[in-house]
């Protein structure tokens, strides 16, 4: 077993950690507090190829495995997690889509210039009426001719209102319910496709999300990834992708407040000496590390798995539930170690709490890994295929599910 990173993880990490220290983190607080999105900083991402930056360079992308995308989504969030969800959205829950299920011409024609960061691309699953149950998803795509016409709306969508393309799932044959799904690109400017911006909501302020509405939006068939039907599967593909780099930037999280919380207990002082020394206060630091390590093993374990090119879909799920609930359990002990500066926006600490709450919520909320996990132990089902591979650590999982 190696835990040893290569020279290129570690350059990469360094770079991401330098441009974070330097452009992100100096305005962060601003950016948050005016809810501005800070489109030069998206510039300087694409400038590091971390907009493509585990797409194979025939591609645009920077050819990277998937240790170097979690340690990029852990530098990001570190610094502002709303670039991190650019990376989730674009990269993971898009881009690695069409890099499995787009044709040649279609990856081309999209997955090139995301790749390279001249497009930025967002996901349209949710809706109104459905989050966790997928299938029950309103939006319909009739065919007629060479088109499908999509009628329906998307809302928490993130980077809805910014990204030139989006992957909107619909149903071409709503009898079927998730087999009737299918998956199509849109992009920007289609007559009938528009968007807008959520206006308030408890975190995030500095990134974006928004609604798709589609009326009468003449799709052409070419524009259909995959097969007709295949949608569901093209959406769960796409959350093992979009999870994994939730589940590496929530490490970022837990790392900042674990940095910020021993920096501050070493300084600050009552009854005489830092805060520090106390035992009630060093129990809040030592759970930021058991979550900081547990978190980060369990993504090192599924980034494993995808750079072997094994199916990680219970792995993943396992990383995504652990490291969001300890990101913003961490976030939680930080402001008490601050006290009421914690509090204080100027801080910067509880930006930390408020952007830790959504990543529970999506990709997944936790409520639905927990199902998940415990379906698997249980044999009701086996999250990664009909093999039912998993992890070689995990010695106990196949015995279990296979009752
Ligand atoms: C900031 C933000 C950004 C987002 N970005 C995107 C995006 O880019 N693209 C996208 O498609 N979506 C996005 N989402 C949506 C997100 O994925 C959904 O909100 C999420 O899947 C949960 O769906 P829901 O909100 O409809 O809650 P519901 O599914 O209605 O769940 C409500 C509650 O019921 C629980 N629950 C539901 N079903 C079960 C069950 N079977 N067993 C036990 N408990 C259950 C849930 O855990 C939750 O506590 C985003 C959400 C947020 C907040």
């Amino acid at each position: 077993m190696d835990f040893e990173l290569t020279d290129e993880q570690r350059l990469l990490a360094d770079t991401v950690r330098d441009f974070v220290d330097e452009r992100v983190l100096p305005v962060a607080i601003e950016n948050d507090i005016n809810h501005h999105l800070d489109r030069s900083l998206i510039d300087g991402m694409a400038e590091l190829g971390l907009l493509g930056v585990v797409i194979p360079e025939e591609y645009g992308g920077a050819g990277l495995d998937f240790v170097c995308e979690a340690i990029a989504c852990e530098e990001i969030e570190r610094g502002e997690a709303a670039f991190r969800t650019l990376i989730s959205v674009h990269v993971g829950l898009n881009s690695l889509s069409l890099l499995r299920y787009a044709s040649e011409e279609q990856k081309e024609r999209w997955l090139v210039p995301q790749a390279r960061g001249e497009k930025l691309a967002c996901f349209g699953l949710t809706e109104p009426a459905a989050g966790s149950d997928v299938a029950a998803m309103r939006t319909t795509a009739r065919r007629e001719g060479d088109t499908y016409v999509l009628n329906g709306s998307k809302n928490w969508i993130s980077y809805a209102s910014v990204a030139d393309h989006a992957l909107v799932f619909a149903k071409t044959d709503p009898a079927a319910k998730h087999k009737g799904i299918s998956a199509f690109v849109l992009e920007r400017g289609m007559p009938g496709f528009t968007s807008a911006d959520e206006e308030h909501k408890l975190g995030i302020w500095a990134g974006s999300t928004g609604e798709l509405f589609f009326e009468d939006v003449e799709v052409p068939a070419e524009n259909l990834v995959g097969e007709e039907g295949q949608g569901f599967e093209i959406a769960m593909y796409g959350l093992d992708q979009g999870r994994f780099t939730v589940a590496a930037g929530a490490c970022g999280v837990i790392r900042a407040c674990l940095e910020r919380s021993v920096a501050y207990a070493r300084e600050r002082e009552t009854f005489g000496q830092p805060i520090g020394k106390y035992q009630f206060v060093q129990d809040m630091i030592a759970e930021m590390v058991l979550g900081y390590e547990t978190s980060k093993l369990l993504v090192m374990q599924a980034a494993w798995l995808k750079n072997e090119g094994q199916r990680n879909t219970r792995e993943t799920s396992l990383a995504k539930w652990h490291a969001t609930e300890s990101a913003f359990r961490a976030a939680h002990l930080a402001i008490q170690v601050h006290g009421s500066y914690g509090y204080a926006a100027e801080y910067g600490i509880e930006r930390y709490f408020r952007n830790a709450r959504a990543p529970i919520i999506y990709e997944g909320t936790t409520q639905i890994h927990k199902m998940m996990q415990a379906e698997h132990a249980l044999g009701y089902r086996n999250l990664n295929g009909r093999g039912g591979d998993i992890s070689p650590m995990a010695a106990w999982g196949p015995a279990l599910a296979s009752r």
